[in-house]
């Protein structure tokens, strides 16, 4: 049985690279080919296009971070810190804030190459795993669970 996922509507397993790798669903507009992430109908942030000017596009899990930063405190008790936070530019255009599977202690630098990963985590039932999205640095093997910031 395949562990499922977290947030569905959101990703998918499958994509370049490593096993593992991950894809995002998001969209573009058939109007003005702008490429946006998450999918959504309520208009094209660039020319306003709506309803069915938007279309889903597979958008592959690969991008440079641009940002990151180290969790060290978290206002909800379920989100064990110490965790990384990154800003990553995907290659089809849009720019995503994303937990990233990397040590908190040697955070990846910018300019980094990442690809979009499932990795399991544990869900909001106890003793049951869910495969949730990390970025992690291309060519980089996993950091550990303990660096991954899921949900305890
Ligand atoms: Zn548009």
């Amino acid at each position: 049985m395949t562990t499922p996922l977290l947030k569905p509507s959101l990703y998918e397993a499958g994509g370049p690279g490593a096993t593992g790798s991950a894809s995002l669903k998001g969209g573009r507009c058939l109007a003005c080919g702008y490429v946006f992430f998450p999918l959504q109908r309520y208009g094209c942030e660039q020319c306003g296009a709506h309803g069915d000017a938007l279309a889903p596009a597979t958008l592959a899990g690969t991008g440079t971070l641009l940002a990151r930063a180290t969790v060290h405190m978290h206002a909800r008790p379920e989100r064990t810190a110490p965790f990384v936070i990154g800003t990553v530019r995907l290659d089809d255009g849009p720019v995503v804030r994303t937990l990233l599977d990397a040590s908190p202690t040697a955070p990846p630098s910018c300019g980094t190459r990442m690809r979009a990963m499932l990795v399991e985590v544990p869900g909001t039932e106890p003793a049951v795993l869910v495969r949730d999205l990390r970025f992690a640095a291309i060519d980089a093997g996993p950091a550990g669970a303990s660096a991954r910031g899921g949900l305890a």
